[in-house]
């Protein structure tokens, strides 16, 4: 690659050298060189001209190094027209071509912390050489993705806007410039030379981008491909009324030709322009050297996807603009700034197929295969798309290259197909249609209500699939925490290749696996040659050891391991059960306030929705789905295996205490000094009673502490005894009070 301030300026001219056909590398090398130079320049035309990239910005960002790195090794192939020398973009003739009164120039970029640091260390070297290292401050700021754009004022007033274009020339976009709201058509205030040029970033905010292409789907229209592409589009619109639409907004980030404007700092520059009334970013500062541009880098990279544009990188820029003069420019890129690019986000990939995946609660859900890439730091190869509607929105079809956006930590994302490939896919492109059938056993698949986008697989208990999801879940951390009992244990037990009857048909029978239950399961593997898959497939036994004449087949450390670890589950709190049954919407949240209300699965099950409902974290919903689960035999029937295996099936609880609120329910809101919210419910779980969630006619009593809100009203409304903290204590020490012979509804009486 190459570092500012570069040698390429030097180099470019030996056409000489060029026609002399020895003098050049002969063959292979000079082939790819003109191989890559036609490759970028396609590139560079779909991404300029069409706004249409038919690679990542990564893959074309490593083509054009490697023709950096070529030209480095072979000077006196590089012609004056190579894509290294150039800013890259031509004038498209829909539009007229403007002369830029001062040229545009593009930035040197760097991959990495270190590149950066060699550039700012050879940049400061210059600078001393040059004699004066006192003024050397570095602006850094956002690299804002967007597409560059010159503003040319004449006494004030916008009089031309045009893209970057080849850097000399560029398109007259004046029309649609006009639309954008913040962009002055007049200067304020003084001090504004006869005519300068003023250069920024047109681009799409994220959140309006986010917007903008909500509504497109809505209307059956397919999205925009990412707001870089969709800025640059959006600008170059033939029609004025059609940019007018998009929310189009700009930042400005440089300055032309500019005679007679006396400033003497970039910076000092940025707060002249905004007195003019131009908007300048609020993302830059005056930085003092390498350790506190690492810092902005860092806290920028951490921040990239919660700021109002999207960013590709930080922009670093020699703040004295009498030291950039002196540094100056080489023929495409300024020497004094540099851009470090963050890791790519977005990468391009084909598409291989579209499966489907059968879920824990029998939802099918389409995934995509892609050709393993790597993005944002991670080697991606799968990214789920939901479900049909969302396969059908994003306009993807199998065979396709698509774009895949990892943003940080945030899983995975098939964006959308590059339909400028789409006609040159060999073999050409094909629609995803979705199974009616289940993948995994047959059975024809149905939402599970009327008008839901989710279809199902209703053969739950069954479906090997299901069976294989649950089981595999019922072993997670939030579960049993089996650990032995992972993905492919979860395989071997459900769907071994061999027997043909699995040791599990039922999660019911669990519990009563034997070692000699497993003896003889085997499953296929890919085989691997230095640790490298061959594509051929064995058989390998699972649980037990291979075995040899001299010493038998026998239950492998990991076997040995998960039947100690089913040991012990048996012992789990009731939770990690409730978790472990895989009912509908009961996660680990509800499934503790379910134990901590009834405290044994007996009271769970034998609970009115209504009484479930009431629970604190529960509500109608999941109380419905428990209701429904409970009404099937066979989840009745995995309890009742389990708890005859051992299972415990009801939370340990102090058998000391008198069971004085046996048969209440009570609701305490609001906080209390001395109790905790679960210190409250658990006193009154341990004395028998019932913790709920919200008041009902069958409340016997509410304990309100401070900002106690809608559920004291309630229970007012109701004529509920509501208790304090000391009422409270009393109740949990004596149970109720007798109700007063036939006063009770004197209150009532006398308020009248
Ligand atoms: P660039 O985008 O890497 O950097 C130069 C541009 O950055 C400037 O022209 C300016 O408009 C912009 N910029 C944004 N914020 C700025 C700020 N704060 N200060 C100064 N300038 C700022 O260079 P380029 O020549 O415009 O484009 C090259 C890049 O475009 C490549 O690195 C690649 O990522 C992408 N590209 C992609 C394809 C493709 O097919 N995917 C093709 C061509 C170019």
């Amino acid at each position: 690659m190459s570092t500012a301030p570069g040698p390429v300026e030097e180099t470019a001219n030996s056409t000489a050298e060029r026609t002399e056909p020895d003098a050049v590398p002969a063959g292979s090398v000079r082939e790819e060189y003109e191989n890559l130079t036609d490759l970028v320049r396609k590139y560079r035309f779909a991404y300029y001209q069409e706004d249409e990239p038919l690679v990542s910005d990564a893959e074309f960002d490593e083509l054009f190094r490697q023709l950096e790195e070529i030209e480095a090794l072979h000077p006196e192939l590089v012609a004056n027209d190579s894509p290294t020398q150039e800013v890259g973009g031509e004038v498209s003739a829909a539009f007229a071509a403007v002369e830029h009164l001062q040229r545009m120039y593009s930035l040197e970029d760097v991959f990495s912390l270190a590149e950066l640091e060699a550039w700012i260390t050879k940049a400061e070297a210059g600078v001393s050489k040059l004699g004066d290292t006192a003024r050397l401050a570095w602006l850094t700021e956002l690299k804002i993705d967007g597409l560059a754009v010159n503003l040319l004022y004449r006494q004030g007033k916008l009089v031309r806007a045009a893209t970057r274009g080849d850097g000399t020339t560029g398109e007259d976009i004046t029309h649609n410039v006009l639309t954008i709201k913040e962009i002055p058509t007049e200067l304020t205030g003084t001090g504004f030379p006869p005519e300068v040029e003023i250069r920024g970033e047109v681009f799409i905010p994220s959140k309006a981008f986010a917007e903008f292409n909500e509504a497109l789907i809505e209307a059956g229209k397919a999205p925009l491909a990412n707001p870089r592409n969709a800025a640059a589009g959006s600008i170059r619109q033939k029609d004025p009324a059609e940019t007018a639409k998009r929310p189009l907004r700009m930042f400005v980030h440089g300055i032309g030709a500019r005679e007679g404007l006396e400033t003497l700092s970039q910076s000092q520059t940025y707060a002249v322009l905004e007195q003019w009334g131009l908007p300048v970013s609020p993302y830059f500062e005056v930085l003092g050297g390498l350790p506190e541009i690492l810092a902005f880098i860092r806290r920028y990279g951490d921040q990239r996807h919660n700021l109002m544009h999207e960013i590709d990188g930080i922009v670093v820029k020699v703040d004295d603009l009498a030291t950039q003069r002196a540094l100056g420019y080489t023929t495409r890129v300024p020497r004094w700034a540099v851009a470090y690019k963050y890791p790519p986000e977005e990468v391009h990939t084909k598409l291989l197929d579209i499966a489907v995946n059968v879920g824990r609660t029998g939802r099918v859900t389409p995934f995509g295969i892609m050709t393993p890439v790597k993005v944002a730091g991670s080697t991606v190869e799968m990214a789920t798309l939901h479900n049909q509607d969302v396969v059908k929105a994003k306009g993807v079809k199998i065979g396709d290259i698509v774009v895949l956006r990892k943003a940080g930590d945030v899983i995975p994302e098939i964006v959308g197909p590059v339909l400028a490939l789409r006609d040159q896919q060999k073999p050409p492109v094909w629609d995803f249609v979705m199974p009616t059938e289940c993948p995994a056993c047959g059975t024809l698949l149905a939402p599970a209500k009327e008008g839901d986008v989710d279809i199902r697989c209703p053969n739950a208990r069954s479906c090997p699939a299901q069976l294989r999801e649950r089981v595999f879940h019922l072993a997670g951390r939030g579960g049993f925490d089996i650990e032995a009992l992972g993905w492919e244990a979860a395989i071997a037990l459900t769907q071994p290749a061999e027997p043909e009857v699995p040791p599990l048909v039922s999660e019911a029978a669990l519990f009563d696996l034997t070692p000699q239950d497993l003896a003889n399961v085997r499953i296929r593997r890919e085989k691997r040659s230095k640790g490298v898959a061959t594509g051929e497939f064995e058989l390998v036994p699972y649980f037990y050891s291979k075995g040899t004449a001299k010493s038998p087949s026998k239950p492998t450390a990991t076997t040995d391991k998960l039947f100690k670890e089913l040991e012990k589950a048996k012992t789990q709190p009731l939770w990690r059960v409730l978790v472990a049954l895989s009912i509908r919407h009961v996660g680990p949240r509800a499934s503790r306030a379910l134990a901590t209300a009834f405290g044994t699965m007996d009271g769970i099950r034998n609970a009115s929705e209504e009484d479930l409902a009431h629970v604190d974290g529960v509500g109608p919903t999941i109380a419905a789905a428990l209701k429904e689960w409970f009404a099937e035999d066979w989840h009745v029937e995995i309890i009742d295996r389990w708890a005859a295996a051992g299972v415990r099936m009801e939370d340990e609880r102090d058998q000391s205490m008198p069971r004085t609120l046996e048969g209440l329910t009570i609701v305490v809101t609001g906080s209390l000094p001395n109790f905790s919210r679960d210190e409250a419910k658990e006193s009154i779980l341990i004395r028998g009673g019932k913790a709920a969630g919200s008041v009902s006619k069958n409340t016997s009593y509410v304990i309100a502490g401070e900002n106690a809100g809608t559920k004291l009203d309630k229970a007012e409304q109701l004529g509920i005894p509501v208790l304090d903290e000391d009422g409270f204590r009393e109740l949990l020490a004596k149970g109720p009070a007798p109700a007063p012979e036939a006063t009770s509804t004197e209150p009532e009486e006398a308020a009248e």
